[in-house]
């Protein structure tokens, strides 16, 4: 597969390319304005600011949660609840089946003011084991890929699932889960307040946009989530799984790093 020049420069740049087997004559551009990319970064979030909508017209949790979710009448008063009395409520949860072969909910870690959050499918056997997010293999890649970009979780970033619930086998969460689980993430999102979104995969995609198009076609766009800018990228589990995908992953993270750097 071919990459980018100017991708791989900036990879490069990151020190991440030979990581990855990444090869590049490409020499780092001197100038962003020779750089089309960060003006159609800050285009699509200028975009996004634009139709930005109002709270008061968020729609309701069922809306949210993508066009083939039904519809999951948020819990009374978690619009107030404040991060301990959401966590409590998350570990205690039994909003829908996954609760019942659970070794514990896994709630969310991170910074808890942002600016960036990033957003899985769900938790797997060892998050489920140690209740936190992306702790196994795949979240030592995630991890490798916010370092390469200059991003820790706890510093610069909150990590959340769209299901807090292991789903068995590690099997993808139905919609009926996915929104029965929407009102936590939804309150996560609303206590982080980042300023970027980060989607992990298709289930966080389809969760997050509403779209059930193709992870390919989402990619390279900035879409929103209640008025937040949001990125389309893979799963790390996929990329374990699909290695050339890696630098298609990189260009989405350097895509969301220029749509940040677009919103100061
Ligand atoms: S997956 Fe979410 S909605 Fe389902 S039991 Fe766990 S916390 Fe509750």
């Amino acid at each position: 597969m071919s990459t980018d020049p100017r991708i791989l420069a900036e990879l490069e740049l990151l020190s991440v390319a030979r990581l990855y087997g990444l090869a590049s004559p490409a020499k780092r551009p001197t100038a962003e304005a020779a750089d089309p990319a960060p003006v159609a970064a800050a285009a699509s979030v200028a975009s996004v600011r634009a139709t930005r909508p109002e709270p008061a017209s968020v729609p309701a949790t069922a809306a949210r949660a993508g066009k083939t979710a039904p519809v999951a009448p948020a819990p009374a008063g978690v619009e107030a609840m404040d991060w301990d009395a959401l966590r409590a409520a998350v570990l205690e949860c039994r909003r829908c089946g996954l609760c019942e072969q659970r070794k514990q909910a896994v709630f969310g870690v991170g910074s808890p003011t942002g600016p960036w959050l990033f957003v899985g499918e769900g938790p797997g056997a060892e998050e489920d084991e140690r209740g936190e997010p992306f702790v196994g293999q795949a979240g030592r890649l995630l991890d490798s890929m916010l370092g390469a970009a200059k991003l820790a979780r706890g510093r610069d970033v909150y990590i959340a699932n769209v299901v807090k619930c292991r789903p068995p086998g590690n099997r993808v969460p139905s919609p009926a889960e996915s929104a029965a689980c929407a009102a936590w993430l939804d309150r996560q999102v609303e206590l982080v307040a980042p300023k970027i979104i980060v989607a992990l995969g298709k289930t966080a995609a389809i969760r997050l946009t509403g779209s059930e198009a193709s992870l390919a076609s989402l990619r390279g766009k900035v879409h929103a989530y209640r008025g937040i800018p949001l990125v389309v990228t893979y799963h790390p589990a996929y990329l374990l799984r699909n290695l050339p995908d890696k630098s298609k992953a990189w260009e989405d993270l350097l895509f969301a790093r220029r749509s940040f750097a677009a919103l100061a």
